[in-house]
This record gives structure tokens, sequence and C-alpha cells, in this order.
């Protein structure tokens, strides 16, 4: 089922929200992910690991954290899908709306629950990439995540010990892949 791409402005949005919430400077990439050598045609799904190694290109800054956004459908060898994933203690992480988006449960679009959900989803995997792993807290945003009812229960922001290690460098910076062409 496909969810029609990201809906417009929501890179933006998120950008915003994600800059407020950690307090930081967030950028928005001028470069689009290629997506098409991550397809796996038996899965109907795209490969995270070689999405990541996409990334890479162009070189990251070491001062940087570059997260993904897109609205392809990823999965991880021991996962039938991921929500999304990111390189612990790395650089690259990478979010995807696919399962987020209501539209992917058979429910009306709704702008305000996408955008929150991928917000929470990019702050997990931004999280991973500052060496967090999963929290205990069922409302700290590093819980762990499979289903979309589950990122809904969490909060928008790290509980205490998540933010004493997220620690985000006051003069790196924060960016987005533009989502990929979806083909
Ligand atoms: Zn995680
Ligand atoms: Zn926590």
């Amino acid at each position: 089922m496909g969810t029609g791409g990201l809906a417009p402005g929501l890179l933006n949005q998120l950008r915003q929200d994600l800059a407020v919430s950690l307090a930081h400077p967030v950028r928005v990439m001028d470069q689009v992910l290629p997506t098409k050598e991550a397809f796996v045609l038996d899965r109907q799904q795209y490969s995270v690991d070689v999405l990541l190694q996409t990334m890479q290109r162009p070189a990251v800054d070491p001062e940087t954290k570059r997260i993904a956004v897109t609205d392809v459908d990823l999965f991880l060898p021991v996962f039938a899908h991921v929500l999304g994933s990111a390189q612990l203690n790395g650089q690259l992480g990478i979010a995807s709306t696919h399962r987020l988006c209501p539209m992917f449960a058979g429910e009306p679009m709704d702008l305000h629950k996408l955008r929150l959900r991928i917000l929470k989803e990019v702050m997990h995997e931004l999280g991973h990439t500052f060496g967090l792993v999963h929290c205990q807290l069922s409302w700290c945003v590093m819980n762990a995540s499979l289903l979309p009812e589950h990122v809904d229960l969490k909060d928008p922001s790290y509980c205490g010990s998540c933010a004493e290690v997220m620690n985000v460098p006051k003069d790196g910076i924060l960016s987005f892949f533009l989502k990929g062409d979806n083909e």
C-alpha cells in the first residue's frame, strides 16, 4: 500500500519541531536519497544497510549527524520491517513514514498524528547515533517500538538519563536527506 509520498512541508515542519525539541540547529539537505539500489524485489521492501551506505555520500562532517526521512518500507535482515534504524555511536540514521502514516492502517490521513510520530522516530534514531540504547521507561523516546501504536505512547522527549548521554554538541548540526524517489 502506497502512502502517496511525504506530505508537502512535512520535512520542514519536522526540522522546526526537532530544532525546538533539541534546542539545536537542524538543516534540511538539498540532496535526494537514492533508493533504487536498496529495493529488494522478493520482499518489496528497501534495505536499511544499503540505504545507510548510500547516505555516506556526500561525506559527513564529523560534527554532523545525518538522518534520512523516507516513505519507503524499510527492513533489516533480522526484522520483517523497521520504522527506522541508525548506527550506534555513528553519524547516520534513517526513519520512514511508510508505516507511521495513519493511512497504512486504513485510518484517515491525520497530518498532526504523522508529524508527531515521525518527530519521535527521528529523535529515537538520533539517540542511537549518540550511543543511546533502548530505554526501559515507557514514555521515553528511546523506548523500543516496532509498531506505530507504540510510538504514540511515547513522549517526544528523552528521559533524564537518556538526555544526559545525548549531550548534543552546541556547534554541531543535524541534517536531513530529502526523501528518495519512490518508483
Ligand atoms: Zn531503537
Ligand atoms: Zn530514556
